[in-house]
């Protein structure tokens, strides 16, 4: 039987983990952690609520292919994604919209400013900040000034430690200036959570009789890599191995760690039906925390209690768990030097947020795990 070794039991290693195990190889998923899932972990409570381990995620995809593969392993409710930022106190619609736009000017430059944006820009179209912030009409750039010093300016200095322009548009355009008023986070055609939670999910996925999975384990310990050749608990091991761990790590930080942004969570449950209106609010002009995130909100919960989490963004440090790859063009190179001595292992397929170095949502992790496994199609003796 041709033998896999799949490296994190997070959403890539499940994904690929399962697809080989269906082709009738056998694979053993080691992860480090006590836990299944990677970040996407989540568990109830002692009040009956879900909590979600590494903040908050929500599932949405234009993917059909990846909806479609994740349904196979859990059913779904519905969820639409809804986020408000906090600017000392005023709540307004994030991605920033024409509510906001209406709620924060006078109402009579808030008209003048739609117009021009609808004449010049577009009606109903997502517009990304930096460049609504470069626009030719002076009025329109006086506009974009004030949503960038009041939505992102402040958010992202504390998220990522450095202001937008040196982050640069693939982060920045995650999250455009909305010219209408849509007021969901998201506008994909599948947003939905799994209605037993992505622990479950991924359980699930696992649950496989060619799949074996170690909690516990570090790769670190077992597996080995030398001059073009990998090491399994010291004997050489021809089979496949898919790493979704850092990139960095496995080859000792030879040239430095790969910067990350990492988090603090500070958990709180309340005496309260509700604490905040909507699942997520941004404090995008004060506080030390980005956001706050309230569970009940993302799913049915007992209405008696609730948990809320504030996220405190911080450098990843060796002590910390490395969360956002930080996609500038000095760590990429830094990055691409690593892939190259990765490149040395014909048998070694890496994969995921913390081996590709990339910034990446939930689908495309699922998407980017079956075109691994599509393009690498195993000879299963
Ligand atoms: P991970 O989940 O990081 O899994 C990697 C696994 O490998 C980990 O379990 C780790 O313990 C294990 N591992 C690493 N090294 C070793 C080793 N040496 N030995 C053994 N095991 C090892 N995406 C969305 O689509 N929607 C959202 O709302 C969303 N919100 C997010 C919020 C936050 C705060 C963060 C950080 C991310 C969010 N994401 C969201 C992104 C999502 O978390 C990722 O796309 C997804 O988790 C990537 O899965 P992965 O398997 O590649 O990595
Ligand atoms: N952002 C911001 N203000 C907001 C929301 C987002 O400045 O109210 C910026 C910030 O830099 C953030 C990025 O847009 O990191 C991407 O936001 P997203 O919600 O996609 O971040 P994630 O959920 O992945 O943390």
């Amino acid at each position: 039987m041709k033998k896999v070794i799949v490296v994190g039991a997070g959403l890539s290693g499940a994904t690929v983990a399962r697809l080989y195990a269906e082709d009738g190889a056998d694979v053993l998923v080691m992860d480090r952690r006590a836990t299944l899932g990677g970040n996407v972990h989540d568990y109830v409570d002692k009040n009956g609520i879900t909590v979600q381990t590494y903040g908050p995620h929500i599932f949405h995809t234009n993917k059909r292919q990846v909806f479609d593969f994740l349904s196979r392993f859990t059913e779904w409710e519905k969820y639409e994604h809804k986020v408000l930022a906090n600017l000392n106190g005023q709540l307004v619609p994030v991605p920033f919209n024409l509510t906001g736009l209406y709620q924060l000017f006078p109402k009579e430059k808030a008209k003048r400013i739609n117009d021009l944006l609808v004449a010049q820009v577009g009606e109903g179209v997502k517009v990304p900040i930096l460049s609504l912030k470069s626009h030719e009409n002076a009025e329109i750039r006086e506009f974009a000034q004030f949503v960038y010093d009041n939505i992102f300016y402040k958010y992202t200095k504390k998220q990522w430690g450095m202001p937008p322009e040196a982050l640069g548009e693939q982060v920045m355009n995650r999250v455009p200036v909305y010219l209408s008023y849509e007021d969901r986070y998201f506008t994909d055609e599948f947003q939905y959570m799994p209605k037993n939670g992505f622990t479950a999910l991924v359980e699930k996925m696992l649950c496989h009789p060619n799949i074996t999975t170690k909690l516990c384990t570090d790769a670190s310990k077992a597996i080995a890599l030398k001059d073009g050749k990998i090491y399994l608990d010291g004997r050489a091991f021809d089979g496949t191995v898919i790493y979704t761990g850092r990139i960095d790590e496995l080859f000792s930080y030879r040239f430095g760690a790969l910067p990350y942004r990492s988090l603090k969570f500070k958990f709180i449950t309340k005496n309260l039906t509700s604490y905040q209106p909507s699942a997520v609010v941004n404090y995008t002009t004060d506080k030390r925390f980005t956001r706050i995130s309230e569970f009940t909100k993302f799913t049915c919960s007992p209405k008696n209690k609730t948990v809320i989490v504030k996220e405190f963004s911080r450098a990843c440090g060796k002590k910390s768990e490395p969360y956002y790859p930080i996609p500038i063009e000095q760590n990429l190179a830094q990055y691409a030097k690593y892939k190259i001595l990765a490149n040395g292992y014909a048998n070694l397929k890496l994969l995921g947020r913390l081996a590709n170095y990339k910034y990446v949502n939930m689908d495309v992790a699922v998407e980017d795990a079956i075109a691994l496994h599509d393009n690498n199609p195993l000879i299963v003796e």
